[in-house]
């Protein structure tokens, strides 16, 4: 007989059952116990997409398309040590990145020629993903202020030829008052409790998990995302998103921002590239923010933020938009 998984925190389980709906609890549950498969992205700054595509088939990996992004695709976890292997992978042809991931980027939709800042790069996976999207045409400033972490985010760009982004080895607190008014789009990936990576396969995932945690990482989530708002020009857009599924690292922090700034930003309902595909994007797994939490209630646009429940192939996250509507100043 198979050994039981070790069991989730009691406080974590807890939790999950006021913030997940109840129809979605044993499948959130049950997601801990699963190995997804491998996700990964064509670099198009670097050669040909469907070249890089064709290659890797040719190699026997088994690539399978991912409906909402062309630029996507996913193998069976067995061929993961091996896609880490290929030349592909040398050459920064591909980026090995999780589907919920990939979203962030497409949700702040950067464009050639903007000017662009991620507040919390490393290790780079959408740094890199927005400098294929802007065609490494534009500015895109990418922050990072922990020091091994700095210096691995600049090696994936180069390896990647992600030759538009400019990378400071700072604080991105302090950003939004060095540079005020000077993005047309910022990227927030905080920070976070990382409670979407816990694995009942590796007890050792949420080791450093409690809700004290939680509420001193919230600490930094909410300057940061003011200095985010602080960096935005008016009419600027950013995302705030983390891969935790706390409230306090989520609704919470955008609560504050906008008891802060009130009608100066609004937080814009997400379109996601497409719904109802199962088993890679069912409409079951994004649920509406919060507007309600340990009986307190939060601003009702709160409620257009999302979180993407984990299944067998997407991995839990939080993402919120927001428009800056007017200046600060
Ligand atoms: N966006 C990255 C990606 O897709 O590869 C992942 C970012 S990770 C969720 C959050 C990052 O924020 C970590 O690299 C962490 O070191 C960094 N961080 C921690 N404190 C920070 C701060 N005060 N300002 C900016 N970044 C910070």
């Amino acid at each position: 007989m198979s050994e039981p998984f070790p069991p989730l925190p009691d406080e974590f389980v807890n939790r999950l059952g006021q913030i997940i709906p109840e129809t979605q609890l044993a499948s959130v549950l049950a997601s801990f116990q699963q190995i997804k498969p491998t996700s990964f992205r064509l670099n198009s700054l670097k050669g040909n997409a469907e070249n890089i595509k064709q290659q890797l088939m040719a190699e026997g990996f088994s690539l399978q398309p991912v409906s909402w992004f062309d630029q996507a695709f996913t193998i069976p976890d067995e061929q993961r040590r091996a896609l880490t292997e290929s030349d592909a992978f040398y050459q920064g042809e591909i980026y090995i990145q999780s589907l919920s991931s990939m979203l962030v980027p497409i949700v702040l939709a950067p464009q050639p020629g903007e000017t662009v800042l991620d507040l919390a790069a490393a290790p780079g996976g959408k740094t890199l993903q927005m400098a294929c999207m802007m065609s490494n045409q534009g500015a895109l400033s990418a922050v990072e202020p922990v020091k091994n972490r700095f210096f691995k985010l600049k090696t994936n760009l180069e390896q990647q030829g992600a030759s538009l982004v400019k990378t400071y080895l700072t604080d991105g607190r302090t950003v939004g008052g060095k540079c005020p008014e000077r993005f047309d789009r910022v990227l927030l990936d905080a920070p976070c409790s990382s409670e979407s990576r816990f694995s009942q396969l590796d007890p050792r995932s949420w080791n450093h998990w409690s809700i004290k945690k939680v509420k001193e990482v919230a600490k930094k989530q909410k300057k940061l995302l003011l200095s985010a708002l602080y960096s935005l020009k008016p009419e600027g857009i950013m995302v705030y998103s983390t891969c935790s599924f706390s409230p306090e690292e989520n609704e919470l922090i955008v609560n504050h921002a906008l008891k802060k700034f009130g009608p100066a930003i609004r937080v814009e309902p997400i379109q996601l590239p497409v719904n109802n595909i199962q088993h890679q994007m069912d409409s079951d797994i994004v649920q509406p923010g919060l507007i309600e939490w340990n009986k307190k209630s939060l601003h009702p646009d709160v409620i257009n933020s999302i979180r993407i429940l984990p299944n067998d192939i997407m991995d839990g996250f939080y993402l919120c938009k927001i428009k800056k509507l007017t200046s600060f100043k």
